[in-house]
């Protein structure tokens, strides 16, 4: 056995009572969860009373070498903040800007609990080699804006990494095909990129009813919803995880549903954005997968899934004016089983079981912040902070442990990162 979590807490993601039980890791699996599998010795022992033991957190919509951008252009709404900020900076970025942006945030992720997360952005082969150096999962996918000159290359970039992928950071990467969104690509990019994940037999991110502007304009082109028209070009047939579905309403959900699409709730990304809030009531009711993401740090600030898990706690109760709306163990659930689902990852990912992908965590409970724990789920989904995490395990191997990282120096990651953000801001 390489790794035995002694007497931790183990989480019920359904609800009931955690119930103390040892952890057994044998390779990039769960081995046992309870008593030894057997008279076995384990290579490393950590002993966990008292401490929190949860399948680690999924990210399930991020642009992770957003990080050199951070906050940049606060208080502009998507488009301003796009055209004049965002867009213009990322033309500027270099493979070497890529992969320090994307290793500062693979780092910020493993620190904050998040085991596995899906992106979409330019240069993924820098990205790729920042999730094989810090050790996370992820599901990359390379961007393609139909309406700019290069999106053919950027559509056989975007093959190119299907192939590779298997290959990429012994075995933590998977890939999806990303058209941008309905606004930044025309039909026949669709039906290309469609054509290209049934190919490769991958899914598509994209971005989804974003705003309300997105979903007029795209009525005024095409006379029907964003998701109309993705179900128009086939994307919906070939599996389908979209980022913010803000603006949706009952026969879009209708059609999420039944085509088995998974949304990504970004409610801090779309509440600073301006852009508004997802009706998780009706998603939910209707019957459509949902996990957690954080979109780029450029509009969310921290890839924090604990701040997501919160805020989106928060605002739903809020409009919804009804305190029982998304209540912790679906937050829970969403953050952990239900986002590895979105990102199509094993089917047993996001439990603590034998066979399950030893991806899991470990959280110190005893912060002042949270104590006393007069609700044990309510303290940890709206208690918890990135740095309560104290131990951050993926594929078998502890890849942070009390805030620091085995193998790398964190501080030169972030002052190279803090470096490049300046070169490309103009900064210095
Ligand atoms: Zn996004």
């Amino acid at each position: 056995m390489d790794l035995c979590i002694q007497g931790a807490e183990i989480w019920p993601l359904d609800g009931g009572a955690p119930r103390e039980a040892s952890v057994w890791v044998r390779g990039d699996r769960i081995a046992a969860v309870g008593a030894a599998p057997g008279p076995v010795r384990a290579e490393r022992t950590i002993s966990a009373p008292g401490l929190i033991c949860l399948p680690g957190l999924v990210n399930c919509h991020n642009h992770v070498a957003m990080t050199l951008l951070r906050g940049y252009g606060a208080d502009l709404d998507l488009q301003h903040w796009l055209e004049e900020r965002i867009w213009p900076a990322e033309a500027r970025l270099t493979d070497r800007d890529v992969e320090i942006g994307a290793l500062l945030g693979c780092l910020e992720m493993l620190r904050g609990g998040t085991t596995a997360f899906a992106d979409m952005y330019d240069h993924m082969d820098a990205v790729a080699a920042a999730v094989d150096h810090s050790g996370i999962r992820a599901s990359l996918a390379r961007g393609v804006i139909g309406l700019s000159p290069g999106w053919q290359r950027s559509m056989a970039e975007a093959e190119d990494l299907c192939r590779k992928a298997p290959r990429l950071a012994a075995g933590r990467i998977t890939a999806m095909v990303a058209p941008h969104a309905e606004y930044t690509c025309p039909p026949e990019v669709w039906r290309e990129a469609v054509g290209l994940a049934r190919r490769q037999g991958v899914r598509l991110h994209t971005h989804l009813s974003e705003t309300t502007a997105e979903n007029a304009a795209c009525r005024a082109r095409h006379g029907c919803s964003p998701a109309a028209f993705l179900e128009s070009v086939g994307a919906l047939d070939v599996g389908v995880l979209c980022a913010h579905a803000v603006h949706v309403d009952v026969a879009d959900a209708a059609r999420l549903a039944r085509t088995g699409v998974a949304v990504a709730h970004n409610p801090v990304s779309n509440a600073k954005l301006g852009s508004g809030i997802a009706p998780i009531d009706l998603l939910l009711d209707s019957g459509v997968r949902l996990g957690l993401g954080t979109d780029g740090a450029a509009s969310t600030d921290t890839l924090s899934l604990w701040k997501e898990m919160s805020t989106a706690g928060y605002l739903q109760k809020a409009v919804s004016q009804d305190a029982a709306a998304l209540p912790c163990g679906r937050l829970l659930t969403m953050a952990t089983r239900d986002g590895s689902a979105a990102l199509g990852l094993d089917p047993l990912a996001g439990s603590l079981v034998p066979g399950a992908p030893a991806d899991f965590i470990l959280i110190d409970p005893h912060g002042l912040h949270r104590s006393p724990a007069t609700d044990p789920d309510a303290a940890l989904v709206y208690g918890t902070r990135d740095t309560d995490v104290v131990l951050t395990v993926v594929a078998g191997r502890v890849v942070m442990e009390r805030g620091a990282f085995p193998g790398i120096d964190h501080e030169r990651v972030r002052a190279e990162a803090v470096a490049a953000s300046r070169r490309l801001l103009g900064g210095g």
